[in-house]
């Protein structure tokens, strides 16, 4: 299937049922209208980070079924694979090589030597300082070789996760050969992760790099092109950062918007809310949830530093079982910068606050992207967290068929899963269409999209005082 403008769903590859097949069945008989596409989280053998820590990329992780599954799923649903350009995990053959031969493997010029990397005498307290980290240590890890000896090297994510050479011939060739792998196992978009990680440079912060980082992608977006496959790259970053990505060309993700959703909710004041949706390009995905936390980084700029603090402390003050120190060291957190909790445990399990956050969603140019979770307006999941201490998990319920059967029959589910359908086969959500606002004042307002021929047209109609929406289209009520 190719890629189409309809509502994505976020997933693992065992979250909806267990496996790929469960996945599909489920999707098929419970979801079949709502959804029109599918951010399949890593599905390959891997060694950590629930999938991004992967081996290699040529086979489906067998717990989860095989490229047959996956191909099936392709004939439904438009599919996004993701490619972990930053790092490749230590149980790789190539990393396994490198340990075996030390610097005679044929791979280890893959990695990043820490100590070749500096100039001699470096780094200094100023090269650290300067890096862009999301963790409080230098990204470097000492590794024991099969004879002994031992060597830094450079290592952003977790400890399995062993960063990549993006100018060494073997990490060219193992991507071009990925994205082969992709095309012809039904994926019709890349999603790039973390890939202003993936350029190093002495006396820069290592993050977003430019030229360096237009060059890579546009390296990328050819071969990508060739093999019929568009890209998404992932930064979670400050607005302008993804702004620049934007006016490149590429799709890009909406990470300001769910911070964003939550100051209005609570707030109810609706002005920065719409003043960013009204600047917001069409050629997006917009997130509410996904997989990792609410990004509060990525909202700086556009709420000011107050602000910020007053959403923070206000999800902490209403969000049902959030507390501070499930997104600290303490539960493992990847990312200082965000926040773990399940969205709708964020908006303290208000069935009416969540709808309306789907629907802003819905509404805001670009496609939505909708976590599994959030599907089913799961709450956070205690369990899980305490018994992984794995911050990030109180979000990645595991879900078994039979639950799914009950969860899509409260009214709540069931009018998220009609107002998804009504996105998906309404002409109004037109990505060349017309967004427009009228806005009565903080809590009253309404935003309106229409096709490029402006013959269908969909309006919503917000208050914020009890969270409540009407729905219009081409002026009749549509109920969800
Ligand atoms: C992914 C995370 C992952 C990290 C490292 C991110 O941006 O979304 O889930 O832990 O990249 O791969």
């Amino acid at each position: 299937m190719k890629f189409s403008n309809k509502a994505m769903l976020i997933t693992y590859p065992d979250s909806l049922g267990g496996n790929l097949k469960e996945l599909d069945n489920n999707l098929q008989t419970k979801f079949y209208k709502s959804i029109g596409g599918i951010h399949l989280l890593p599905f390959f053998p891997s060694s950590g980070d629930r999938g991004f820590a992967p081996e290699r990329y040529d086979v489906v992780d067998g717990k989860f079924g095989d490229w047959n599954d996956i191909r099936k799923l392709s004939n439904d649903f438009y599919l996004m694979f993701d490619f972990m350009i930053n790092h490749l995990s230590k149980k790789s053959p190539e990393f396994q090589d490198f340990l075996k031969k030390g610097y005679n493997s044929k791979f280890s010029n893959m990695f990043i030597n820490w100590n070749r990397f500096w100039p001699s005498g470096r780094p200094n307290s100023n090269d650290i300082d300067l890096i862009y980290k999301r963790k409080d240590k230098a990204p470097v890890q000492e590794i024991t070789l099969h004879d002994g000896r031992k060597t830094l090297l450079w290592n952003t994510f977790g400890s399995e996760q062993i960063d990549l050479n993006i100018d060494s011939s073997e990490v060219k060739k193992m991507l071009i050969n990925v994205l082969k792998i992709f095309s012809e196992n039904g994926a019709s978009i890349v999603r790039l992760d973390a890939f202003a990680y993936a350029i190093k440079k002495i006396d820069s912060n290592d993050f977003f790099v430019e030229p360096d980082i237009w060059k890579l992608l546009g390296w990328i977006n050819r071969i990508a092109t060739k093999d019929q496959l568009m890209i998404l790259p992932e930064i979670h970053e400050n607005y302008k950062l993804v702004d620049k990505v934007s006016d490149h060309g590429y799709f890009t993700y909406d990470f300001a918007l769910p911070m964003l959703v939550l100051n209005a909710i609570y707030s109810r004041k609706s002005t920065k809310l719409l003043n960013w949706i009204k600047s917001r390009p069409m050629k997006q995905f917009t997130t509410l949830d996904t997989h990792d936390g609410i990004g509060v980084v990525d909202v700086k700029g556009i709420l000011s530093d107050k602000e910020i603090r007053t959403t923070v402390d206000e999800l902490y003050k209403r969000g049902s079982n959030v507390k501070r120190i499930y997104s600290s060291a303490e539960y493992n957190n990847l990312d200082i910068y965000q926040i773990n909790t399940t969205y709708y445990s964020a908006l303290g399990e208000n069935d009416a606050a969540y709808l309306l956050s789907r629907v802003i969603q819905v509404f805001s140019p670009g496609i939505p992207q909708i976590y599994y979770v959030g599907l089913l307006a799961g709450s956070n999941d205690l369990k899980l967290l305490e018994s992984t201490k794995e911050g990030r998990n109180i979000n990645r319920h595991f879900y078994t068929s039979n639950e799914i059967s009950k969860e899509i029959k409260r009214p709540v589910v069931i009018k998220l899963l009609h107002l998804l359908e009504f996105r998906n086969s309404c002409e109004a959500f037109d990505l060349f269409g017309y967004i427009d606002f009228e806005q009565e004042d903080e809590k009253h307002f309404s935003i309106i999209r229409s096709n490029k021929e402006k013959s269908e047209v969909a309006k919503i109609v917000v208050d914020l005082n009890d969270y409540s929406f009407e729905l219009f289209n081409n002026n009749k009520i549509v109920k969800l």
